[in-house]
């Protein structure tokens, strides 16, 4: 029975008095995003079970794992995304979006879907912010697209407080023979490797580098290493991703180790890291993915991609102690005294609302007494009080609540743009000036 007031293991909800430290992150991303030239995806939160199975990979933890698949009543097998990248890569394909060319630069933000173990900043509902961008082999892009996550971690004032581990894991060709040298090794140590592992072995090796399980990874921290195996060309773009990123100051560590959680990624790799989150220290993780779009039946269009976790975002900001601001400030609240009082004061928080400024009345039903303590509790910037002299006048005092100051100001048609010019009048308030009138 208690049930139906408990939320679902490892889902979390975002209260009022919290979400605009999401909005706030939000606008930030997308300004930043539009700031590179992407533009804002959205994709249905359910795809064909088949789309992630192709898509982030068979052998991933993800699809054997942790994802939320369930048939529908006309029996098609639906999956909740567990990430982003698949279903707007599933969107390019269906829309052609390459035909308006290249590259196609996307952002989004996704709620996603893992069944794992909930731990601190790991949920089974979890929201990422992400950039894609299709049809593109340079280096140069790789590096725009590590600037651009940088530049929203510099904006946020936390850029030193995580590290960028960078690495190159090499093209199908290369990896070949990486992958002979890996399974030479693992085979060492077949009675010592867990189940998941075992089976990764022959189809997919890499994939073992990336085992939480103590014992695996253990075993993993004497395996050979990809970079000493990459060919000349992965060399060459990998040292051309790194010399760009010098030129922009972006510092970054070589971690030969990073080889991501899924299967679609080749060549450059990078995770956003930092040691003030716990065990669950990757912020945002992303690389380059040129077999992915041939995978899900496209043309070969080499593309790339990160997708940076919200929670956790939101967690550093936490550890780090920054303030998100909060602008969501009433600007005006109108106490009320009776039926008339109350029609006018509808009429007028409309005209100051069509300024985008918060506007408030009572819809409680409490006393002017009641009404005026609310208006202090909402941190209201002005309030007003309208009663039958009021109206009768057609005049009224709004009053500066840090100051105390009051402004006499008439009830007619201008009254909202009487009240703005109060507002950006009072020296308190020098923000004022920045609304303007929605059209
Ligand atoms: P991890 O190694 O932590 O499991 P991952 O390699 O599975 O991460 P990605 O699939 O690359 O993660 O997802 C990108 C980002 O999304 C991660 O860096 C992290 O910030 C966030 N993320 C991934 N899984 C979760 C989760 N279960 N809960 C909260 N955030 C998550
Ligand atoms: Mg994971």
């Amino acid at each position: 029975m208690a049930l139906i007031t408990k939320r679902v293991y490892g889902a979390e909800d975002v209260l009022p008095k919290d979400s605009y430290k999401w909005q706030f992150l939000e606008k930030l991303m997308r300004e930043e995003a539009q700031s590179f030239g992407f533009k804002e995806i959205r994709t249905p939160v359910f795809e064909h079970t088949e789309l992630f199975r192709r898509g982030v990979g068979d052998t991933t933890d993800v699809v054997q794992k942790e994802m939320y698949t369930f048939d529908t009543k006309g029996g098609t097998s639906i999956t909740l995304r567990p990430e982003g990248t698949a279903g707007a890569a599933r969107a390019l394909l269906e829309h052609a979006l390459y035909n308006d060319g290249l590259p196609v630069k996307a952002y989004y933000f996704v709620s996603c879907y893992r069944y794992e173990k909930k731990q601190a900043n790991r949920y089974r509902e979890f929201h990422q912010f992400g950039l894609e961008a299709y049809g593109t082999a340079s280096p140069a892009a790789d590096a725009e697209m590590i600037c651009a996550a940088q530049s929203i971690f510099d904006r946020l004032d936390i850029g030193e407080r995580l590290t960028l581990e960078l690495n190159s894991i090499g093209c199908p060709d290369c990896r070949a023979k990486y992958y002979e040298a890996l399974k030479k090794y693992f085979e060492g140590y077949k009675d010592k490797l867990c189940d998941t592992c075992l089976s990764r072995l022959e189809r997919n090796p890499m994939r073992i580098l990336d085992c939480k399980s103590p014992i695996c990874s253990e075993i993993a921290k004497d395996a050979p290493v990809v970079l000493d195996y990459i060919c000349d060309d992965c060399r060459e773009h990998f040292e051309s991703v790194k010399r760009l990123l010098d030129s922009s100051g972006v510092k970054y560590k070589i971690n030969p180790r990073i080889v991501r959680g899924l299967d679609y990624y080749t060549r450059t790799v990078f995770e956003f890291v930092t040691d003030e989150l716990g065990a669950q220290g990757t912020v945002c993780g992303g690389g380059r993915y040129d077999g992915l779009i041939e995978e899900l039946g496209g043309q070969h269009m080499p593309s790339l991609g990160f997708a940076l976790g919200m929670e956790r975002l939101l967690a550093l900001l936490g550890a780090a102690e920054k303030t998100i601001p909060d602008f969501d400030k009433c600007g005006l609240y109108i106490a009320t005294m009776g039926d008339k009082a109350q029609e006018k004061a509808f009429e007028l928080v409309k005209q100051v609302r069509s300024y985008s400024v918060r506007a408030e009345t009572d819809i409680v039903g409490r006393s002017l007494r009641a009404q005026m303590k609310y208006a202090d509790k909402i941190g209201a910037e002005y309030s007003m009080v309208l009663g039958d002299d009021e109206i009768e006048r057609n005049k009224a005092e709004i009053k500066n609540m840090t100051t105390g100051k009051k402004s006499e100001i008439s009830l007619d048609k201008d009254f909202g743009e009487g009240f703005i010019r109060v507002k950006i009048e009072n020296e308190d308030n020098p923000g004022a000036c920045f609304f303007t009138k929605e059209k």
